[in-house]
């Protein structure tokens, strides 16, 4: 059975304590939704007990933004996966493009914290996306395929990995590609997962990401094989983030 569509907010390096006020918005207004969609936050790390706590049993899940390798150790600064989970959180991106290009994150590491992911019972939502010049090259299918092989650990199912597909030239620039070139990605990408993980890679979800807002949303995310959306800026605000999950109403 087809998994609903999922869409997932990620608040990068934004918020503070008092941020709970705008999950609260999101929780007041995504009761409508939820019988139709899944609502994921991925708030800071510091953000993510408050966050879970407060969104317990509201229909909306909490997400970390990346996470560790090792489950525990010498590594200065970093999250790992059981902290997440120990937190509340159910899910954890990996392989954003901000950490891939701002932090050198290789495809083998990304693999790694998807593995970790798994470990600790969340879903892996796994960043894949071709830079501008991978684009202009005519090297963004063979790019992805690369990314999808490398990252994406063996053991893939339905539940417990996610494919966001994030453009890395999309990603906060307003621009996004048009509805031909998202279907013709996705269907791309679906075909690699089926062809990989058999009918559980058919029914991996497979979100769009980069640019996404209220006035674009509704073309992007009734391509075939969009399963749904990453939303950075426009997660942000409870209205706007809203406005994007109710395309799905
Ligand atoms: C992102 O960084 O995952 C993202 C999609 O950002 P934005 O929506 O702001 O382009």
């Amino acid at each position: 059975m087809a998994l609903a569509p999922l869409v997932a907010g990620n608040w990068k390096m934004n918020g503070l304590a008092a941020s709970i006020s705008e999950l609260d918005r999101i929780i007041a207004g995504g009761r409508a939704l939820t019988n139709k969609l899944e609502l994921l936050v991925c708030p800071p790390a510091t953000l993510v007990p408050a966050f879970a706590a407060r969104a317990r049993d509201s229909g909306v899940r909490i997400g970390g933004q990346d996470c560790h390798w090792e489950d525990s150790g010498a590594f200065t600064g970093d999250i790992s996966a059981p902290m997440l989970a120990d937190a509340g959180a159910r899910a954890v991106i990996v392989g954003h493009s901000e950490r891939r290009l701002g932090h050198q994150e290789s495809d083998e590491q990304v693999r790694s914290k998807a593995q970790a992911a798994w470990r600790a019972g969340l879903t892996a939502i796994v960043c894949i996306g071709e830079t501008e010049f991978e684009r202009h090259a005519g090297a963004t299918l063979s790019r992805l395929e690369r990314q999808l092989g490398e990252s994406v650990p063996d053991g893939a199912k339905a539940d417990n990995l996610v494919i966001a597909y994030e453009p890395v030239w999309a990603i906060g620039t307003g621009r996004t590609p048009t509805p031909a070139d998202v279907a013709e990605v996705h269907g791309f990408i679906r075909k690699r997962l089926h062809i990989r993980f058999g009918s559980e890679g058919h029914a991996v979800r497979i979100l769009y990401g980069g640019s996404v807002k209220p006035s674009n949303c509704a073309e992007i995310l009734t391509v075939d094989n969009v399963g749904g959306a990453l939303v950075g800026g426009a997660s942000l605000k409870a209205e706007d983030f809203l406005g994007i999950a109710g395309t799905y109403r």
